[in-house]
């Protein structure tokens, strides 16, 4: 099911530059071992891994809200394709948790853009699955598989034991191959944006940056298109990574929001980007002592 998660994650802590810069991995290096990406000797002949943040204290996983405010008018507009494990009846019923015509949309308008899938999603739209992650406008990050908790008081949703968080990831990334998707990103989304510090601690061994978000559409279950089009124009500043969601049936305004979101943007001189692209401004932002923050935050309070 989809949240109606309101709040802003919590603000970055903002650490000494020495304390970030030695907290800057080279990208090339985090997320070894990863599932989602080749190992070996074959790993040389791939394109760079993307960037990432490294782990905060005692190996935590990192939490990215939101990009650098320094390097431009840049936002990332972030889509996430839900679907909770025991939601299979109602699709076979005919419900849609897929939205092709949003898909389309960024498309025509050529609109790079961030899925943060569910692997019980990529199971059910294999074709789908495949086709975001093989257009270069697109990239395909993890939103767990079963779409659980990994809080224990979440918007109502059942609770992914500690024990098992790790695993409800990794099962994700092996439905996005059974799917074809090549390159799944190593970025992964709290159901609900719900985190705490057991959580961040159950990930950290995947390799993963958390990402949430700055600005909340407030497109689960609207029903008023400009009234999600406005919140997002009003909220987006430099370095923004917006939240939507990519479900027809629980987001059937967002396509039509879009149309307006977008065009008001570019308007104001935004540029869309990829949050892969919002990471990494951020940190050649941070390295050079730009005053921005890495994003990262530890404090497991979204
Ligand atoms: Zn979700």
């Amino acid at each position: 099911m989809i949240t109606l998660a309101r709040r802003r994650a919590a603000l970055c802590a903002l650490g000494a530059l020495t304390t970030v810069l030695a907290g800057c991995s080279s990208g090339d290096t985090t997320g070894n071992g990863h599932p989602g990406r080749p190992a070996g000797p074959a790993a040389t002949a791939s394109p760079p891994a993307p960037p990432t943040l490294a782990p905060g204290p005692s190996g935590l996983t990192p939490v990215f809200s939101n990009g650098s405010r320094t390097q431009g008018r840049t936002v990332a507009l972030t889509f996430d394709a839900d679907m909770t494990v025991n939601q299979g009846t109602r699709a076979a019923a005919g419900e849609r948790f897929d939205h092709p015509e949003l898909v389309a949309t960024l498309r025509r308008l050529k609109v790079p853009a961030t899925f943060f899938m569910t692997g019980r999603w990529a199971e059910e739209y294999p074709a789908q699955a495949k086709a975001i992650g093989k257009d270069p406008l697109f990239e395909v990050a993890n939103h767990s598989y079963s779409h659980h908790a990994f809080t224990s008081d979440c918007y109502g949703l059942p609770t992914v034991p500690p024990e098992r968080m790790r695993a409800d990831m990794e099962r994700a990334y092996d439905a996005f191959r059974k799917a074809g998707v090549e390159r799944p990103l190593p970025y992964f989304r709290f159901p609900g944006g719900c985190y705490d510090q057991r959580a961040l601690r159950a990930l950290a061994p995947g390799g993963v940056t958390a990402v949430q978000w700055d600005v909340v559409s407030g497109d689960a279950f609207a029903t008023d298109a400009d009234a999600v089009a406005r919140q997002v124009v009003d909220g987006v500043r430099p370095g923004s990574v917006v939240v939507m969601h990519c479900t027809r049936s629980a987001a059937p305004t967002t396509e039509r929001a879009l149309r307006t979101i977008i065009p008001k943007l570019r308007e104001r001189g935004f540029r869309f980007v990829r949050v892969s692209e919002q990471i990494r401004s951020t940190r050649v932002a941070v390295a050079r002592g730009q005053g921005a923050s890495d994003g990262r935050d530890f404090t497991g309070t979204p």
